[in-house]
């Protein structure tokens, strides 16, 4: 095969990255992909375009490159395309679909592609762009992530959608089954904690975070549970629930070493002896040379938090820091992975 010094397919192929999501995000902000499932029978890119209220021309255009990267499949008759969805595009694109990742892609492309246009300074400055993005202080990071209802319901999509793709691996990674009362802190839609009621029903799950998520969390995302409690507090300035089991699922990375400690720290002085603290977070490899999944998680957090992702020994660290003890770490092969420490 031809080398890369020949010809560079893959630099190409990955400065064309940005253009390939937006292909996706812009079909799936038109409707394209709901439309699509709701018709049944395949459609002309005119039909489209009159049904979603846009440019023949550029619904062609979108139409064809949505072909082109296999996520539309196209039959021409009579000289006239005609095009449908495919079962990926079916199962994950479309809005109504119960693995839906239609509101990871809103916030995707609204509010991650503003921010890492500004990368360059992050990288530069090594802190936030929240400043220059949306005018909003770099200290305060969910101050800014919650700037307004809107972007607030943005958010806590994109974090619900997550753990209809990794939620029931990510607790089934250990067995929690000894673990009665569980705290989920800081967990946002309660999406974690109806795979935790699911997988163990004979545990309840507290689900713990800032007053205005709660009250989003309960209009927008609730879905009657017996087994699930919503409760407001701010796990830096106030005091965390007592619980068998501390659930931490994509805290940690969003903040510094110290601030990391303190809530672990609150929250072995909280937890009975036996008690357990799981970590969920995207680990790196310990020599950090992937994922890269995990690398990119990592800019992210670098453009929009305070924190980072880490390889395990840096969470097994924090953990004997504050006194947990027995830490165990489970890859689970998709995007987030667990780690349980005992009191
Ligand atoms: N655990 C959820 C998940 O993995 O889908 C949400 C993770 S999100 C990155 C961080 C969560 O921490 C948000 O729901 C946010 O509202 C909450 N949070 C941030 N600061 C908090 C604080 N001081 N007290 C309680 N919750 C807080």
């Amino acid at each position: 095969s031809q080398s890369e010094l020949d010809y560079p397919f893959k630099l190409l192929e990955y400065f064309n990255g940005f253009r390939v999501s937006k292909v996706i995000f812009s079909a799936c902000e038109l409707g394209v992909f709901d439309l699509l499932l709701k018709s049944q029978e395949p459609l002309s890119a005119q039909h489209v375009a009159r049904e979603l209220g846009t440019s023949v021309d550029g619904m062609e255009r979108l139409l064809d490159a949505l072909v082109g990267i296999e996520i539309l499949e196209v039959e021409t008759t009579d000289g006239t395309a005609f095009y449908s969805s495919t079962d990926v595009a079916n199962l994950y694109l479309a809005k109504g679909s119960a693995k839906s990742l239609h509101d990871m892609i809103i916030y995707q492309s609204q509010t991650i592609y503003p921010l890492w246009n500004n990368m360059v300074d992050a990288v530069r400055e090594g802190r936030n762009q929240n400043e220059k993005t949306f005018g909003l202080p770099p200290e305060d990071v969910f101050q800014a992530i919650y700037r307004s209802e809107e972007e607030m319901l943005k958010f806590m999509g994109l974090m619900n959608s997550s753990w209809v793709l990794d939620g029931h691996d990510i607790v089934t990674a250990f067995n929690l089954s000894c673990f009665q009362t569980i705290v989920d802190l800081g967990g946002c839609t309660g999406a974690l904690a109806r795979e935790m009621v699911k997988a163990y029903p004979s545990s309840s799950v507290t689900v713990f975070d800032l007053p205005q998520v709660v009250e989003s969390a309960q209009k927008h995302f609730s879905q009657e549970n017996d087994a699930i409690v919503f409760q407001t507090g701010d796990f830096f300035s106030g005091d965390v629930p007592a619980a068998d089991l501390y659930v931490l699922a994509r805290i940690i990375h969003d903040w510094p070493e110290e601030k990391c400690l303190t809530l672990l720290k609150k929250i072995y002085n909280t937890c009975r002896p036996g008690g357990g603290v799981l970590l969920v977070e995207a680990m790196l490899f310990e020599n950090r040379r992937g994922p890269v999944m995990a690398q990119i998680f990592s800019l992210n957090m670098l453009v929009q938090a305070e924190g980072r992702e880490r390889p395990p020994s840096e969470y097994t660290h924090m953990l004997k820091k504050t006194g947990f003890q027995n830490v165990q770490v489970c890859r689970t092969g998709k995007s987030y992975d667990a780690i349980l420490a005992i009191r």
